[in-house]
C-alpha cells in the first residue's frame, strides 16, 4: 500500500516538474451516436431515444420541420429523444438529425438518418379495362321496331335503309344481333297482324332493301332475328279473305281455327281444354246471313231482355214513327230503325237486313248507352252469334266498362286470342301439327327469310298457339325449330339457329318452355331488377340469376337464356323506376355484367319513359337522331309521341356528347363486355361479401376471373374484400378503395379483375 503510494506521488510530480520542452498529452475529441437510423409510421407518436457519447460539448438539430428533438444541446455522454408529426399523405419521406460535438478548437457532427413511411390512403378507383380487340363477344341483342327506328325517305315511317344507315350506331352500343319488330305486310302499325309470312311491308323497303340491311349488319358482325308471329294472321291475309269469302269451302279452311258451333266445346287447335283462358269467337264476316228480310223481336217482358230473329216472307216495314217508342236495331250502314210495340213490352220489326258486321239493339236514337242496362251494344258473353229463331239473352255489359262487339245472324265463327283483328292459325292436333299445312306454310316462309341471310326468329305468343297446354307447345315448338333448325343447316350454317320464345310466364313455367325452343325471355328479371333497386335489397340477385340460367340448362344444355329489362308490350322501365337516371344506368350495368343473353329495347338506352296507359305508341316511341328531331320516325306511331319526352337533351346527338349519359353507359358497359369473355360468357358465382344492398359476384372463363359489386342503396356502402383491387376495370359511379376497403357510391358498380 506505500509503495503504491509513493509510485502515485512520483508520476505527479514528473507530471507537474515537466518542464517547457515536454508537450503536454491532449484528450482528442471523441463523438458517436446510436442508433443512426430512426424509422416512423405515418401515425407514429412515440419519441425515439438517441445516445450520445462524446467527451465535448454537443448541440443537435433537425433539417426538417416534421422532425423535432427534445433537447438542443447536451455535455459528456448523454441523450435526446426524436420524433415526428404524424401525416396522412401516401408517399414515404425523409430527415435527418444533426450532432454537432466540440472540443476545444476541435469539432465533429454525425448524422442520424430519419424516415416515415407514407399513410395509407383512400385511392379513387379508376378503371383501366384492357383494349377491346374488335371482336364482339357479348351476344347483346338490341330489340328494334322498325316502324319508329329510323327513316330513310322522309315519309315518316321507318325503314330498312334507316336502319342500314343507323348501323354504326348500333355497332357503338356494342350489340351483336338485332331483333326486328314484323317486317311482314301488316294490318297495323306494329305489324303483329301478318298479312303475308313470305312478304316484307312495302313500307320499310323491298326484298332487295332488306338483303342490303342484312350484308351490311353481317359486315359490322351483327346478326338479324325477324319477329315471327305464329298464333295469328292478320284478317288482311290472303289465307284468311278466302276463308271469308267461301267459310264453307275455302281451301284455306284449316289454316284457321274456325267452327259454325263454337259453343259445342274443344276444337283440336286448344289441345283438349273447353276453357281457352284468353280471347273467344269472332264471326266470320260474309259467312252467316247478311242480307235478306228477317225481322226482329225484342223481348223487354222479364228481368232478362231477349232478341229473336227468324228469316221471313213479310214484307219489310219502315222505321217506326212514332218517337214515344225507344226500341231500335242498327245495322250495316248507318241504319237506324225503330221496332214497333205489338204487344206490351214486345217490340218488332221486319227489315231488308244488309250487314257485314252486325246488327246492335238500341234503346236510343241518339246514345250508345243511353244510361240505361240495355241501352247500347248489348249480348251475351261468348260468340255474339244469334241463331235463327232462337231467343238470344242480352246481356248488360257496357255497365262494366267492357265493350262486346256486336251481334250477329249465325253463321261461322273464328277464334282469336288476341281480339277480332288476329285470327289464331290453327295447326291441327298436337301431336302431329308438323303435318298441318299452315305448319308447313309458316316453315317454308321462315326458311325463304334464312336462304336470304336471317339469323333467327324471336316468335310472339307461344303462350298462346295451343292455348297454354304446355305439353301441346312443347311439342309444337320443338317441331317447328326442329324444321326451321333444317333450313337453317342445309343454308350452310355450322351451328343451330337462335330462336327465342314469348313464353310470358312465371319462371316456374317459362322454364319449361326450353323443352321446345333453345332460349326464351325471363320476364321474372325486370321487375326483379326494378324491386331490387327500389327497395335498395340485392340479397337475392346473384341466387336468382343464377337459378335461371341453370334451370334452364337443366331443361337443355345448350339452352340461352335472354334476359332484359322491358319490351314494347309493357311500360317504360323507367317508369318502373321513377325516371332515375342513377336506378336506369344501374340496371344497365347489371344487365350487362353478369349471364346469359342481354336485350336492349329501343330507346332504353336513352331513357324513354312512357306508359300503355296512354296507348301502346307511347312505349314505343321514335328515336330522336338529333337535337333537332330531323329524320324522327314519328308517323311510324301514328304521330302519337309525347313531345315533353321527345326533348333535344334526350336525343342521341346530345347524349354522346356527354360522359357519363345513360348511352354513353351503355356503351362503356356494352364495350366492357365485349373485351372481357368472362363477362360474356362466363360462369356466375356469389362473391360473399356482405351488405344488403350489395350484389357481388364473380365471373369465370378459362383464366379469366373478374369481381363484379354492384351497390344497389341510394347511399355509399363500405365493403370489405378479400380479393386483389389492384385491376379495376369497369367502373359506373364512384369507388375508392382503402387497404382492403372498399367503398361504393349511390348506386355505383365496380368490375375487378382477378
Ligand atoms: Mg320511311
Amino acid at each position: 500500500m506505500k509503495k503504491y503510494f509513493w509510485m502515485v506521488f512520483a508520476v505527479a510530480v514528473l507530471a507537474a516538474c515537466g518542464g517547457k520542452d515536454t508537450p503536454q498529452p491532449t484528450e482528442s475529441l471523441t463523438l458517436s451516436v446510436a442508433p443512426q437510423e430512426l424509422s416512423f409510421s405515418a401515425t407514429e407518436s412515440v419519441s425515439k431515444l438517441v445516445v450520445v457519447t462524446s467527451n465535448g460539448d454537443w448541440t443537435v438539430s433537425s433539417t426538417e420541420s416534421w422532425i423535432h428533438v427534445n433537447s438542443g444541446s447536451g455535455s459528456g455522454k448523454g441523450s435526446f429523444s426524436v420524433s415526428v408529426d404524424v401525416q396522412d399523405k401516401a408517399e414515404d419521406r425523409s430527415g435527418s438529425v444533426q450532432v454537432s460535438a466540440s472540443k476545444g478548437s476541435d469539432s465533429k457532427a454525425a448524422t442520424i438518418s430519419v424516415k416515415q413511411s407514407g399513410a395509407v390512403v383512400s385511392v379513387d378507383v379508376v378503371p383501366a379495362p384492357a383494349a377491346f380487340d374488335g371482336t364482339k363477344r357479348a351476344s347483346t341483342t338490341y330489340q328494334l321496331l322498325i316502324y319508329s327506328f329510323a327513316d330513310s325517305d322522309g315519309d315518316g315511317v321507318g325503314d330498312f335503309k334507316g336502319i342500314q344507315n343507323k348501323l354504326d350506331y348500333l355497332d357503338g352500343l356494342g350489340v351483336t344481333a338485332l331483333w326486328l319488330s314484323p317486317a311482314h305486310p301488316s294490318g297495323s302499325y306494329h305489324g303483329y297482324e301478318v298479312s303475308d309470312y313470305a312478304a316484307l311491308n312495302p313500307l320499310y323497303g323491298t326484298e332487295e332493301d332488306f338483303k342490303a340491311l342484312l350484308d351490311a349488319a353481317h359486315a359490322k358482325g351483327i346478326s338479324i332475328y325477324m319477329d315471327f308471329v305464329l298464333n295469328h294472321s292478320g284478317t288482311g291475309n290472303e289465307w284468311f279473305k278466302s276463308v271469308t269469302a267461301n267459310p264453307k269451302d275455302s281451301p284455306y279452311n284449316d289454316y284457321y281455327v274456325i267452327s259454325d258451333n263454337p259453343d259445342a266445346g274443344a276444337v283440336d287447335n286448344f289441345a283438349g281444354t273447353t276453357n281457352p283462358g284468353m280471347g273467344r269467337w269472332f264471326p266470320v264476316l260474309n259467312s252467316g246471313i247478311r242480307k235478306e228480310s228477317l225481322h226482329f223481336k225484342l223481348d223487354w217482358t222479364g228481368s232478362k231482355k231477349k232478341v229473336t230473329v227468324s228469316r221471313t216472307t213479310e214484307s219489310v216495314q219502315s222505321s217506326n214513327p212514332d218517337t214515344h217508342v225507344q226500341r231500335y236495331i242498327y245495322f250495316g250502314n248507318d241504319k237506324l230503325y225503330r221496332l214497333y210495340e205489338t204487344s206490351s213490352n214486345i217490340y218488332e220489326i221486319t227489315v231488308d237486313y244488309d250487314s257485314d258486321w252486325g246488327f246492335l239493339v238500341r234503346t236510343s236514337s241518339s246514345s250508345w248507352s243511353a244510361g240505361t242496362k240495355y241501352g247500347g251494344n248489348k249480348y251475351k258473353t261468348g260468340a255474339g252469334v244469334v241463331k235463327l229463331d232462337v231467343p238470344y239473352e242480352l246481356e248488360v255489359s257496357v255497365e262494366n266498362g267492357y265493350d262486346p262487339g256486336n251481334l250477329v245472324p249465325e253463321g261461322y265463327c273464328y277464334f282469336g286470342s288476341f281480339g277480332e283483328s288476329m285470327p289464331d292459325l290453327n295447326y291441327g292436333k298436337y301431336t302431329e301439327c308438323e303435318n298441318s299445312p299452315v305448319f308447313k306454310a309458316t316453315v317454308d316462309a321462315a326458311a325463304k327469310w334464312v336462304n336470304m341471310g336471317v339469323d333467327g326468329f324471336r316468335l310472339d305468343a307461344v303462350l298462346w298457339i295451343y292455348q297454354a297446354q304446355l305439353a301441346a307447345n312443347q311439342r309444337f315448338l320443338d317441331q317447328w325449330y326442329q324444321a326451321v333448325n333444317k333450313a337453317y343447316r342445309e343454308a350452310g350454317h355450322a351451328d343451330n339457329i337462335f330462336v327465342v320464345g314469348e313464353a310470358w310466364e312465371d319462371h316456374s313455367t317459362e322454364k319449361q318452355y326450353y323443352k321446345g325452343l333453345i332460349s326464351n325471355f325471363e320476364f321474372n328479371y325486370g321487375g326483379m331488377v326494378s324491386g331490387m333497386l327500389g327497395n335498395q335489397n340485392a340479397g337475392g340477385y346473384v341466387t336468382a340469376v343464377n337459378s335461371y340460367v341453370t334451370d334452364h340448362t337443366a331443361q337443355r344444355a345448350d339452352a340461352v337464356t335472354s334476359f332484359f329489362l322491358t319490351n314494347h308490350d309493357q311500360d317504360r322501365f323507367a317508369e318502373w323506376v321513377g325516371k332515375s337516371a342513377a336506378k336506369e344506368k344501374q340496371a344497365a350495368a347489371l344487365l350487362l355484367s353478369g349471364p346469359g343473353k342481354p336485350f336492349v329495347y329501343q330507346g332504353e338506352e336513352l331513357g324513354y319513359y312512357g306508359t300503355k296507359s296512354n296507348g301502346d305508341e307511347y312505349v314505343r316511341a321514335p328515336i330522336l337522331w338529333d337535337r333537332a328531331g330531323t329524320d324522327c320516325a314519328k308517323k311510324g306511331v301514328n304521330n302519337k309521341v309525347d313531345t315533353g319526352m321527345l326533348k333535344a337533351d334526350i336525343s342521341v346527338e346530345a347524349q354522346q356528347e356527354v360522359e357519363g349519359s345513360l348511352l354513353n353507359v351503355y356503351k362503356t358497359w356494352s364495350r366492357l363486355r365485349n373485351t372481357y369473355p368472362a363477362l360474356a360468357e362466363g360462369t356466375m358465382t356469389k362473391a360473399g361479401l356482405s351488405g344488403t344492398s350489395i350484389a357481388a359476384w364473380y365471373m369465370t372463363s378459362g383464366s379469366q376471373k373478374l369481381l363484379v359489386i354492384h351497390n344497389v342503396s341510394s347511399s355509399a356502402k363500405e365493403v370489405k374484400v378479400t380479393d386483389s383491387m389492384a385491376k379495376p376495370v369497369g367502373l359506373l359511379g364512384k369507388a375508392s378503395v382503402k387497404e382492403q376497403t372498399l367503398t361504393l357510391g349511390a348506386n355505383s358498380s365496380v368490375v375487378f379483375e382477378l
